[in-house]
């Protein structure tokens, strides 16, 4: 049996079997542990820490004896921290600690407890004695009611007995955990004897010390306690009058808002309630915060929305450079939305790598129809509640994230933008998507249901928006919904024009500088684009500019400088070293080596593939993080190489004396997908045959047993990559040819397109034969 479960030590205070806790965890660790524990079997592994104060405690900072317990309920609280209720099932021992990261997994030995058919006189007697100093124990403690002494008393279990009475006793940890390490029962009822009797003296001498106080304080100080306490009476019969004139002003508002009959009752309901509560309690606020929340919902606030479709386009140019097909598209959009007059049309949903503008579009759109703008981010959301809400029995609970966005955006017809849609998760607490479908879907969200607002609120008047890196990942229902539009990466001449033209003034403009202040000449800019980014959009080369508007500025301040002129000698001086080597075939041609295109959620990016030969027995080494499809490809042209030994002039027991390691270099990241197979291929043919690869050449494309090469996705991008990573020839398979069309005509220019319909073509141009 797995005898292994997570751990969670825990700081000042301990549990022991039968009992039921909560407490809250924060600790990253800890939270880890109680996931994990979710995941399996709900049981958990406790143990106090030696000292609370430890934050990353390792295995010295706990003790060894703890208790093995169930997972009942979690709650999570505001902030980062969760709520748990366990129930303490029995005893356990750490045996071995397997790992520390990234939460404690520990081997437990599960400690038996003696259960007595008859009990023992002995026993019986201790018994009666630590039931004797318990009782005497609650009379004199203030802090523990009296009242739980009979149920104690009928527990016959002497182990269990001395559990129960240990978990309601008030003191430190470190007596309690005597009592969970004493196994045998006679031990265990000794040492809570002798803990009992100790604190029986420690709470007499201190009621005697209270009582002397208190007599003293009595005599001298009864009429300032009158006084005190008439004040307090005069204050409540004030603050009544307060609440009644608070719940009228709510009231009256409530009548303004003019709410559906079913809606407007409820809230009224509860802003009566407000009266028959105690003033100051806990539950008050929690009205309170509720009512607050209501009023401050757009329920009726629009904005005068208007689509002109001249005006929009030429906000779109105003902000954006390029993009002419998505901007086309847009406009398209709007007409539509401008005729049918209402919203429930597909929602648009801007796909494409980070930093080609999806977001700045959306602001765009925005301020074409003359709406308010809020953004939601999905990325990472995995809890149903955080876009529905917790329910208002929950401790701390707020409304979702949508309903947070809707009091941001104080408009009941904002433009809604849903951030990367294709990084929603799911996990145990619900599924997100279906929660946002019902956000979307234009029959459901006419009455869209906060768990917390517990009313419904109308989302129908909103236009939402959505990002996304790929839709590949997409639920497919949401995807279902939305019109797609791409968004693709930029050639340098577009980035150049979009610093020149937007990203230069506006962060000149942000940092107070002055245009005369700064001059940035066309030469820089490209330097920062090859030497200091990689990258399909225009994020980090924002960055980048502002960073050179943040050094300008303390210049200019520091030693009054009038005018700063960036040369691309100068550049590094505010930039530093350069990043990424521009020239990739700066090198020689090597053998074995070969660069392919690879096409990924962030971009387009060239792909070195590394191939090398070891004296063996005919394995396949892939490393670098290969997908399964990728795999499977390199087999592939092994196989094809193996029918082809003749042909190809290689010796043909090669695979019987010799493994063959396939790497791809930046390991860390993950790979996948066919359209590196003629790359691999000829990475392999070039090790095998000795022969040189071209520097100058990069290639793409599928391959299949024969050696014929099929059509890949991606072509925009992969060309655009190659030809930043300064790549002069490109290997296309033929079918690909229609997407040659795509390339800005600049780049293709630049470029020598061969389109091959066999591997043997590709080895033609590849192979410095
Ligand atoms: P995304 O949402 O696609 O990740 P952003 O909208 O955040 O990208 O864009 C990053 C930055 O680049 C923004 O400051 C944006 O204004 C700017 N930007 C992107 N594309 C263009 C463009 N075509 N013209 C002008 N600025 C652009």
């Amino acid at each position: 049996m797995d005898n292994t479960m997570p751990m969670i030590p825990l700081r000042g205070l301990s549990i022991f079997p039968y009992m039921v806790l909560h407490f809250d965890i924060g600790r990253e660790k800890s939270i880890s542990a109680l996931e994990k524990a979710m995941m399996l079997n709900q049981k958990i592994f406790l143990v106090s820490q030696i000292d609370a104060e430890t934050d990353l405690p390792t295995s010295d900072d706990f003790y060894k004896v703890g208790t093995i317990a169930k997972i009942k309920q979690m709650l999570k609280l505001p902030g980062d921290s969760i709520r748990v209720l366990v129930e303490g099932i029995g005893r356990g021992e750490i045996e071995d600690i397997i790992f520390e990261v990234p939460y404690f997994k520990c081997a437990i030995k599960e400690i038996e407890e003696i259960q007595y058919e008859e009990i023992p006189t002995k026993i019986l007697a201790l018994m009666r004695s630590v039931l004797d100093s318990f009782e005497q124990y609650l009379s004199l403690s203030q802090k523990i009611s009296i009242e739980i002494f009979p149920a104690v008393a009928g527990i016959e279990q002497p182990s269990r007995l001395a559990d129960i009475i240990t978990s309601h006793l008030d003191v430190k940890t470190d007596i309690k955990q005597k009592i969970l390490e004493a196994i045998d029962p006679e031990e265990r009822l000794e040492i809570l004897i002798e803990i009992l009797n100790s604190e029986v003296e420690i709470l007499k001498i201190e009621n005697d010390i209270n009582s002397k106080v208190k007599t003293q304080i009595n005599k001298s100080q009864k009429e300032y306690y009158l006084r005190e306490q008439m004040k307090i009476i005069q204050e409540e019969l004030g603050q009544d009058a307060d609440i009644e004139d608070e719940v009228d002003d709510w009231l009256t508002q409530l009548k303004k808002l003019k709410l559906p009959a079913k809606t407007s009752e409820k809230i009224e309901k509860e802003i009566k309630r407000l009266k028959k509560i105690q003033p100051g309690s806990a539950e008050g606020g929690v009205i309170r915060t509720y009512i607050e929340w209501i009023f401050a919902l757009p329920w009726n606030k629009m904005s005068k929305s208007n689509v002109d479709l001249k005006k929009a386009e030429k906000i779109l140019n105003e902000d954006h450079y390029g993009l002419d097909k998505v901007k086309e598209r847009i406009i398209e959009y709007l007409a539509v939305m401008h005729l049918s007059k209402t919203l429930k049309g597909p929602i648009l949903c801007l796909v494409g790598p980070p930093g080609v503008g999806k977001t700045s579009v959306a602001k765009s759109i925005a301020r074409a129809v003359n709406r308010e703008f809020v953004r939601m981010s999905l990325g990472g959301v995995r809890d149903e509640a955080e876009i529905r809400g917790h329910r208002r029995t929950y401790i701390g609970a707020i409304p979702g994230r949508v309903i947070s966005a809707m009091k941001d955006a104080g408009t009941k017809n904002p433009v809604f933008l849903l951030d990367e849609i294709d990084k929603i998760g799911s996990d145990f607490k619900g599924d997100p998507a279906s929660a946002l479908l019902e956000v979307l879907d234009p029959e459901q969200n006419k009455d869209f249901n906060d768990h917390y607002l517990e009313i419904s609120f109308d989302l129908s008047k909103v236009m939402f928006i959505t990002t996304a890196n790929t839709i590949d990942t997409i639920p497919r229902p949401l995807l279902d919904r939305m019109e797609v539009i791409s968004v693709t990466g930029y050639t340098e001449e577009e980035k150049v024009e979009i610093a020149k033209q937007y990203l230069i003034p506006k962060k000149v403009k942000e940092h107070g500088l002055k245009d005369e202040n700064l001059t940035i000449s066309e030469p820089v800019i490209r330097n920062i684009i090859n030497y200091y980014t990689r990258e399909s959009g225009v994020r980090n080369l924002e960055r980048e500019i502002a960073n050179i508007c943040r050094k300008a500025a303390r210049k200019i301040v520091e030693y009054n400088a009038k005018r700063i002129r960036l040369t691309t000698g100068n550049l590094e001086n505010y930039l530093g070293k350069k990043r990424f080597r521009y020239d990739i075939i700066e090198g020689v041609n090597e053998v074995g080596v070969t660069t392919g295109l690879a096409w990924t959620i962030v971009g387009g990016d060239t792909l070195f593939i590394e191939t090398t030969m070891v004296p063996g027995t005919g394995k396949l080494v892939l490393t670098g993080q290969l997908g399964e499809v990728m795999q499977e490809s390199a087999k592939a042209g092994i196989s094809y190489i193996r029918s082809k030994t003749k042909e190809l002039g290689i010796d043909e027991k090669f695979y019987k004396e010799n493994d063959l390691h396939i790497h791809i270099p930046e390991g860390a990241t993950p790979k996948d997908g066919p359209s590196a197979g003629v790359t691999m291929c000829t990475a392999i043919i070039s090790t095998l045959t000795n022969t040189p690869v071209r520097k100058e050449v990069a290639m793409t494309g599928e391959i299949t047993l024969r050696g014929k090469v099929l059509p890949v996705g991606g072509i925009r991008e992969k060309v655009l990559a190659a030809h930043r990573a300064g790549i002069k020839k490109i290997l296309l398979p033929v079918d690909n040819e229609v997407d040659i069309e795509e390339i800005p005509a600049n780049v293709r220019k630049k470029l020598e397109f061969v389109l091959i319909n066999s591997v043997d073509e590709a080895l033609e141009h590849a192979l410095v034969r």
